[in-house]
Formats: structure tokens, sequence, C-alpha cells
């Protein structure tokens, strides 16, 4: 049988007129029976997210700014969304209790959800859909880690109650009942949880472009669509900044291959993107699938003689690594030489530490920091079948007069990562998307 969860994200959701839309596309199809709402994201070119504006509250309440003004900015949103549509409803209680509780030592987490779950009452009440509160579904374990498999056997069974539901994104509840949330952009993952524990047959993610584009449509003209994406090379190009949909939000789905389409909620007849767990016949009509990019990086190469013959050598670094818990990005490497790739804004309060460990911990010849390093990934399935891809990323960026820092080609053949300095960011990659798309 057929049955779809639907997310739709804060554009989708940031005004009354665009709550006419996301529910005329969910009274379209029957079988969209699960919906899963943002927060009021942005109207226009400089608008303020409601999910912001819940942080600065937080911050005021919390360190004596102005925190009625901001509490009015956002109740202005919603209340208007509600006149607008010319619902009877009232959110008085609701915000008295928000105030209440966040005087009270609520968290900042707590304080963020609230946008996702305001907006969910207002769009269960505007559809006649029940309101499932996230906070009573979604479950994190005592260290605020998503715990999967407690969360699918409750809402699998939850969900059998109810045969239509709203329930908001972005949030769940801790073992002490206390409210946590997911990284930004968390809306995401909570659509494909839901998605996984009704056993839907569509994941349908609804956005503000026509579906995953070949590279950010900020940084490159009309970027070519998506037509189809595995999995694998999602999780890439989100890992690597396509922030169209959250990185982790592939993992509840992928145990039980649910397909996610992503869709335009302006243009709802494109077809938009369809992500699915694998195409073992099908060839792709283009070598690459996408290109995505994230800067604030900083690279440690550190250079010892005959590195590969020295026993343990990497877990000494790794070591290093560990003890701080700063993530490893990246790992290239040559015979005597090991870059370690980090994120600079967690690097630099611990730099001073982690080179003296270093050294201790190696002896090495040499160690070398390059900061304000961008990584770009050129991520595709077909580029296995084809021969010289690398030669022609590296033209297309010498052509360009770029200095390539580094490269690291992974080991499955999905992708290349290149390494370069922050201020050819933009050019790089359109550079590489016109090697490849012509
Ligand atoms: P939502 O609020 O619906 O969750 P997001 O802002 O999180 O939407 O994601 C959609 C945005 O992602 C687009 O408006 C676009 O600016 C950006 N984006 C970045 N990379 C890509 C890409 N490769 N394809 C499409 N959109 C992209
Ligand atoms: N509202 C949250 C955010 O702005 C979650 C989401 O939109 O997915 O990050
Ligand atoms: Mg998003």
């Amino acid at each position: 049988m057929e049955l779809k969860v639907v997310k739709f994200g804060g554009s989708s959701l940031s005004d009354a007129k665009q709550f006419q839309k996301v529910a005329g596309i969910i009274r379209a199809d029957e079988t969209r029976r699960y919906v899963i709402p943002s927060a009021p994201g942005k109207r226009f070119d400089g608008d303020e997210k409601v999910t912001d504006l819940l942080y600065s509250l937080y911050k005021a309440i919390n360190e004596q700014g102005n925190a009625e003004a901001v509490f009015a900015r956002i109740k202005d949103r919603f209340n208007k969304i509600i006149d607008e549509l010319g619902m009877n409803l009232s959110l008085d209680c609701e915000y008295t209790k928000i105030e209440k509780d966040l005087r009270n030592g609520a968290s900042r987490e707590y304080a963020a959800s609230r946008g996702e779950y305001l907006n969910g009452i207002i769009l269960s009440a505007y559809l006649g859909f029940t309101f499932i509160d996230a906070a009573t579904c979604i479950f994190f374990d005592a260290e605020g880690n998503f715990d999967a498999e407690t969360t699918n056997q409750y809402l699998k069974q939850l969900l059998k109650a109810y045969p239509k539901a709203v329930i908001p994104g972005f949030y769940g509840s801790l073992p002490d009942g206390s409210i946590t949330t997911f990284s930004r952009g968390g809306s995401d993952i909570t659509g494909s949880i839901v998605a996984r524990a009704s056993a839907a047959t569509l994941y349908e993610n609804w956005t503000d472009v026509s579906g995953f584009l070949m590279a950010d449509p900020r940084c490159v003209e009309n970027p070519r669509r998506i037509e189809l994406i595995t999995y694998k090379e999602l999780r890439e190009l989100s890992y690597m900044g396509a922030s169209v949909l959250h990185d982790e939000a592939v993992f509840p789905v992928r145990y039980v291959g649910i397909p996610i389409n992503i869709r335009n909620t302006n243009r709802p007849d494109d077809p938009g993107t369809l992500i699915v767990p694998g195409t073992e016949d099908e060839i792709p009509d283009t070598i690459i699938t996408g290109i995505a990019g994230k800067s604030g990086f900083v690279s440690i190469t550190v250079e010892k003689d005959q590195m590969n013959k020295r026993y343990g050598f990497g877990r000494r670094i790794f070591e290093v690594f560990e003890k701080y818990k700063l993530a490893i990005e990246h790992l290239p490497s040559g015979i005597d030489t090991m870059s370690i790739l980090v994120n600079a804004n967690s690097f630099k309060p611990l730099r001073a530490s982690i080179i003296a460990d270093i050294y201790r911990a190696t002896d090495p010849d040499s160690l070398v920091i390059d900061e304000h390093i961008s990584l770009i990934a050129v991520v595709g399935r077909g580029m296995v079948r084809n021969k010289g891809i690398a030669a022609r990323i590296f033209r297309a960026l010498a052509d360009a007069n770029i200095n390539i820092k580094m490269i690291d080609q992974g080991s499955s053949e999905l992708n290349i990562i290149i390494g370069v300095e922050e201020k050819d960011f933009n050019l790089a990659i359109r550079s590489i998307y016109a090697e490849f798309v012509k």
C-alpha cells in the first residue's frame, strides 16, 4: 500500500501563503499521510528564521537582554500565519508556558525546538490531522545521541493508531524527559525516521529548489538538476556541504531502502530528484553526479623518513587526535608524509597542545600547518567506469590558475576530494562544473 511521508522545510512554511501551498500539496494525494514541518524560515532575503529568533530569545532571557522584543517578533510570525489563514486558534497558552519554562531554566535546545512545535500545532489544525509531539516519540540517549532502535520500535506502534498525523521535525526527548534537538537542518532526519517507522513507500522532502542540483546554486549559475542519485553519493555531497538535505538524513531510510524525493513547494509539478539505495544496472548519463564543498579546514602535514616502515606511526598520530576528541576529516598520505585535515574552529583552541603532542609522539622531520583550506568533493558513481577524471579536474583547475593543496581519492572511487585555498573556492567549483557539464 502506498504511503508517503512529507517533510516541509522552513521556506515552505514561512507564511500563510506558503501554508496554503503546502496544504494543497498534501490534499492532492491521499497517501501523503505523515507530515513533518520545520519552523517558519525566511520569507524574503534578509528575513529572520524563527529558529534563529528562538536562539536569540534564549540568549536574551539568560543574559538579561530584551527578551520581550524578541519574543514579540516570534509571536508575531505565528499569529500572522494563523490570522491570515482565518483560523480559530490561539497559541497564547503555549507562549505563556514557553516563557515560564525558559525563565525556569529550560535549555537552549528546548528554546530552539519550539519553532517546529508551534508550527506543527498550526499545521495539524489547518489540515485536520492529529498532532503528535515529537517529544513523545523521538528518543535520544543520556549522551544526547539519537536512539534509533528505541524510537523505531515505539513509533512503529504509535503510528498504527493515527492514519494521518503531523509530527514536528528537529527535536525529541532525553531519558529525563527534557527536550533536545538534532543539529541545524535536522527536520530532514525526523522525516527519515518517520518514513522508516511507518514503512513508507516514499519520503518526499519539499524545499525551495527543484531538486538536488549538480552544484550549489549560490555558486554556479543555474546548475543542472540531478535526476537520480544513490544514498552513497548523496551522503558524500551533503556531508561536503550540499546543504539541501541534512547529511544524516539517509541513515534511517537506508536500513529499509525507502527512496527520497526532493521536491519544490513553489513548483510542485517539477519531478525533483530521486534518491535511491543503488542503481546497479543503470549507467548514468553524466560522469560526475555532483560537486560540493566546504571551507574552514586546517591541514597538518607530518613528514618522517621511511614513515611507511615505522610500525604504529599512524596510530600514534591518531591517538593525539583521539585524546583531544578532534574529528579527522581527511587523511591524504604519501610514502613519507601524512596530512591530517581538521575543522579549523575546533583546532584553533587546541593548536599548541596538539602540535606538542605530535612532536612528542612521532618526532617528525617536519610539521607544516596550512590554514584557510577549502575542500571540494567531486562525486559520481559514473567515475569508476571512466578513466582520466582526476586529470580533467586538475587541468580545469590549472587553466583557472588555481593551486591544488591536496588530493584524496576515496577507495570506493565514488569521489575525489581536492583541497584549495579558501580564496579560490568558488572559482574552483565553477571551473570543475564547466569541465564536466557542457
Ligand atoms: P529547507 O528549509 O527546505 O530545509 P534548506 O535551506 O535547508 O531548505 O536547503 C535548500 C537550499 O540548499 C537551497 O535553497 C540552496 O540554496 C541550498 N543548496 C546548496 N547546495 C545545493 C545543491 N547542490 N542543490 C540544491 N540546493 C542546494
Ligand atoms: N528549524 C531548524 C533549523 O533551522 C531545523 C530545520 O529547519 O530542519 O535548523
Ligand atoms: Mg534544510
